[in-house]
């Protein structure tokens, strides 16, 4: 591709709009542009990138059997009806006004609906199913750029087996698959045991990059390997100490005390002496969470434990439920059901809010004052605590989703009637798997890792162009001639060459722009080096550079490629 005439507007400055380095590099290179929040246009560049990224995906998922679909993006909504899924997703559907229409987030419901009436027998079965194609959510917070769009695209996989050991067989395949996927883009990658949250179903695994800029949080272990998404990953911890004698309960006056640091501010005490209060809705009613300190309550395993969602009570609801706002609620007299967290295991000499604004209780012994309490692992996790598997110290950090594979079982299957008959004529739901990856992130992915000041820094796999070709000045005849001469051979060769033929342009912006955009091996053309019959060729991501005859060059060049 020439760029005097190709569309590449690459930039100089970094765009206000963009923080996170794939962002900045994804705009400042010219691969895509944004049209709203959340909504992004693919340049040329960018695209080429994704079409690379697609067929990695398609030609593994073939490998492992996998028959490509093309799904419609507008549903019509009685399908999520039967599903309950427009009410799971909530406002994250987009709805098409004026028709009972949605716009798919995913594609279960259709999937299954195919599957349905035409899988009828053992004998049909397994079959891996899947599609590369645009998927909308309403996204609250679409941010870092093409990493939450509204509008995104997903390689989604669908299993169908006949029992539980078929999906397992399944759902290997496709682990295997997503792992050669990921090390032929490049990425550097782990996997972490994940929530199968409102999905349903059984085993479900993450694959996970390690980034700031990532809304993930996850534990890893770097002694054993243990990884685990925060809002599963377990850990070991020291229960508070229960002290040999229970004191009395006693009501302190604590005016304008409202968190637990100001508790143990007002009374000279360490945290791990005081419980925080939280108070949940759980299917309408509310349930107290005790937790030891400023220990956060981890929503995810909350749900795990009482089944469906649960959410935190309105500041207006609190006063009725307790007695008090929020700051002085507690746990002794508290009328509704009481989850402690299992660090707080008998503890006595405990101190927590009073269920009476600007009073705290002290002297509170959870086996005495608070019998009805049942104890659960309700934690978020923290970086130090031990390893559940090892004993070692955990790490937590923030990572980016790029995949997720999921044995769904048969919540799709039961509720669409998608069966099938086994040997004896005997019907069964067909139990199903499904396996998505995020195709724009995989490429954001890529990019947060292989970068410098400079710019991008491509690999073979995904690189748009193989080879950036530069003639230094493009007035000149013999160079002109001589780039002419090697862009036609490379690309004869079947290599993609960007050429630099701006005869516009000083030699320093080529070459900055050449950087910017990463091409793994860059030949650059000039005057001086074509005198002594040369070029010369420098590596991107090395900034090696040698001087190269152009009697050998292929050789050369493919050598690097
Ligand atoms: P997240 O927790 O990040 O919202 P998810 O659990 O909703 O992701 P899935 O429903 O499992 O994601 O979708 C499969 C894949 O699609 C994800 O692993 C991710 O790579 C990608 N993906 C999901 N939501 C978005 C989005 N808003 N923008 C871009 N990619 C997305
Ligand atoms: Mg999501």
């Amino acid at each position: 591709m020439k760029l005097s005439k190709g569309f590449i507007p690459t930039l100089k400055e970094v765009p206000t709009e963009a923080v996170i380095p794939s962002h900045v590099l994804m705009i400042r290179s010219g691969m895509v542009r944004q049209v709203s929040a959340g909504i992004y246009s693919f340049l040329p560049l960018g695209y080429k990138v994704i079409k690379k990224i697609t067929e990695i995906i398609r030609e593994e998922m073939n490998a492992i059997g996998g028959q490509e679909f093309h799904l419609p993006a507008l549903n019509p909504i009685e399908i999520w009806e039967e599903t309950g899924r427009v009410e799971a997703f909530g406002d994250t559907l987009f709805h098409i006004k004026n028709r009972d229409y949605v716009l798919a987030p995913t594609h279960e419901e259709i999937m299954t609906f195919h599957a349905r009436g035409v899988l009828k027998s053992y004998k049909d079965l397994p079959q891996i199913w899947y599609q590369i194609q645009t998927k909308f959510r309403n996204e609250p917070r679409p941010r870092s750029g093409v990493i939450r769009g509204r509008q995104f695209l997903m390689k989604d996989a669908y299993t169908f087996d006949v029992d539980t050991d078929a999906l397992d067989i399944s759902y290997e395949l496709h682990d295997k698959a997503y792992r050669k996927i990921f090390d032929r883009c490049g990425i550097n990658y782990f996997v972490v045991g994940a929530s199968s949250g409102a999905m349903g179903g059984s085993k479900s695994e993450e694959f996970m990059v390690k980034s700031d800029a990532g809304e993930d949080t996850v534990a890893y272990c770097e002694s054993c390997g243990y990884a685990a998404n925060i809002e599963v990953a377990e850990s070991v911890v020291d229960g508070a100490v229960r002290h040999y004698e229970s004191k009395e309960v006693y009501e302190i006056h604590t005016p304008n005390v409202k968190s637990i640091d100001e508790l143990c501010e007002f009374l000279k005490i360490d945290e791990e002496e005081t419980a925080k209060s939280r108070i949940y809705i759980h299917d309408g009613n509310p349930v107290l969470i005790l937790m030891q300190g400023n220990n956060e309550v981890n929503e995810s395993k909350l749900e795990g434990i009482l089944g469906g969602t649960v959410r935190p009570g309105h500041k207006e609801e609190l006063k009725d439920i307790t007695g008090a706002d929020a700051g002085s609620i507690g746990p002794v007299g508290f009328k509704y059901r009481i989850l402690a967290d299992i660090k707080l295991k008998d503890a006595n000499n405990l101190y927590s809010g009073a269920n009476k604004n600007d009073y705290h209780i002290g002297g509170i012994d959870l086996k005495r004052d608070v019998p009805s309490v049942e104890y659960f692992d309700l934690r978020v996790i923290e970086t130090g605590e031990k390893c559940a598997r090892c004993g070692n110290s955990l790490e937590v950090f923030k990572a980016i989703e790029l995949g997720h594979i999921f044995k769904l079982g048969t919540k799709y299957s039961e509720s669409l009637g998608a069966n099938y008959l086994d040997e004896d004529g005997k019907a069964h739901p067909i139990v199903m798997g499904s396996y998505g990856i995020g195709v724009e992130r995989v490429l954001a992915c890529y990019l947060e890792q292989n970068y410098d000041d400079n710019g991008i820094i491509w690999d073979n796999n995904l690189a748009p162009y193989q080879f950036h070709l530069m003639g230094l000045n493009m007035k000149v005849d013999e160079i002109i001639d001589a780039c002419g001469k090697i862009y036609n051979d490379l690309t004869a060769k079947g290599f993609e060459v960007l050429f630099d033929d701006r005869n516009n342009v000083q030699a320093g912006f080529k070459f900055n722009d050449a950087d910017l955009l990463g091409m793994p091996v860059q030949i650059i053309v000039g005057g001086k080096g074509l005198k002594e019959n040369s070029v010369e060729v420098k590596v991107r991501r090395t900034g090696e550079r040698m001087k190269v005859s152009l009697d050998n060059l292929y050789e050369e060049l493919e050598k690097l490629v």
